[in-house]
């Protein structure tokens, strides 16, 4: 093993825009909650790093086989008309971006039980601190260590902490998760590795549906609001936790053909919709007899244009969930969430609750095929290539094969 590897390495200058008022804390450590407000002219550079080498008793080297380009990832170097960052969320800069990856175990440090040298992983992408009040209560996805511009240990992987675009990375054990059972059903190692790197995306609509907004019967009626890589999860979800109709809504064609493939039983486009003079909530309520949607999930990140039309197509005791992320207020008529007996969930993050696991059992027994939604793969040393079609947004996942 050579002691250098290639690597996908973000920049950017530290900038905060005037008027922004950072903490002393964030001035200092440069982990900064408000990405967007602090890193201008992003850029990323194929280079050369040290492999990371085991330090602690807990970490484990994992060579990383396959990792997804996510949408924080693309807003990491697209820019407003200032120059900064599009990511809104919490940053460290420089670091090697990547955090929807598998691999196989390379090494691990002395304490380590869970895996072993060879085995198949993923990790969970937020370094959550176990110890904090969130994380004793069970909220490890809103650790306060983990937000703490003053705290450099815990973090999230291709954020804070140095990811998985690149031949290696070391996570500690605490946030790995097996795959070999996925490899037993697909047959290959390369087909395991690929649905591994999707088990991050796909428990963040596993958590938001089953574990924030409790799920909803067998024979519900589900629509999902947006199909990138997080609604086309929550379709694939609903179909495998026996949702009688899944209904989507998507602009994009690539897009609206992949929530098809992965079991949608209704797809729309919204803009041919308006051009017929018709509204998504009025198919909603054709689809549904009348009835209204059981489950809404807000994966399209334009909330002021979805929930409108959610409230208008409830079914009576139905839930929305919120994935989508947007800076954006919405406003709300309550009466309707009370004549319907409606709730509102919000949900952030992937991990605790078991997630993982069962996303992965899922994959293992071929009840959600999630690599379907993967539609473009790139070597590591063409991934500047790989982001140039990302910003495209053309298609469903884009995976780069280390
Ligand atoms: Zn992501
Ligand atoms: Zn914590």
């Amino acid at each position: 093993m050579s002691s250098k590897m290639l690597s996908l390495l973000l920049r950017a200058e530290f900038a905060p825009r005037p008027g922004y008022q950072l903490s002393e804390a964030e001035l200092r450590t440069h982990k900064v909650r408000e990405g967007n407000k602090v890193w201008r002219n992003p850029r990323l550079e194929l280079v050369e790093k040290p492999i990371p080498r085991i330090q602690r008793g807990d970490e484990v080297l994992i060579r990383v086989k396959a990792v997804g380009i996510c949408g924080s990832d693309l807003h990491f170097v697209e820019t407003d008309e200032e120059g900064y960052m599009i990511y809104p969320g919490l940053t460290r800069l420089p670091v090697v971006i990547g955090h929807e990856f598998a691999g196989v175990v390379e090494d691990v440090g002395r304490e380590v039980r869970y895996v072993k040298p060879g085995d198949l992983v993923t990790s969970e992408e937020m370094l959550w601190c176990g110890v904090c009040d969130s994380c004793r209560r069970g909220f490890v996805n809103h650790c306060v260590r983990l937000n703490d511009p003053s705290d450099l240990e815990y973090g999230e992987l291709g954020f804070t902490h140095d990811g998985a675009m690149a031949e290696y990375v070391l996570v500690r054990e605490r946030y790995i998760w097996k795959i070999n059972s996925i490899r037993e059903q697909v047959g290959s190692d390369e087909k395991a590795l690929e649905a591994g790197s999707l088990v991050e995306p796909t428990s963040v609509s596993y958590h938001a549906i089953f574990n924030r907004a409790g799920g909803f019967k067998p024979g519900a009626y589900v629509a999902v609001w947006g199909a990138g890589p997080i609604g086309l999860a929550a379709i694939a979800l609903s179909k495998a936790a026996g949702a009688s109709k899944v209904i989507a809504f998507e602009v994009s064609p690539v897009r609206r053909e992949l929530a098809k493939n992965i079991g949608a039983d209704y797809v729309f486009d919204p803009y041919e919709l308006q051009q017929k003079g018709v509204e998504p909530w009025e198919k909603i309520v054709e689809v549904t007899g009348g009835e209204g949607a059981d489950m809404h999930v807000e994966a399209a990140g334009a909330p002021h244009y979805t929930v409108p039309q959610m409230l208008k197509s409830l079914a009576i005791g139905a839930k929305i969930v919120q994935i989508g992320r947007a800076p954006k207020e919405v406003s709300m008529y309550l009466e309707v969430l009370q004549v319907k007996r409606a709730q509102v969930f919000g949900s952030q993050g992937h991990s605790g609750w078991g997630t993982f696991k069962h996303v992965i059992r899922l994959m293992a027994a071929g009840a959600i095929d999630m690599t379907k939604i993967v539609t473009s793969r790139y070597p590591l040393e063409k991934a500047l290539e790989a982001f140039e079609r990302g910003h495209k947004r053309v298609d469903g996942k884009i995976t780069l094969k280390p």
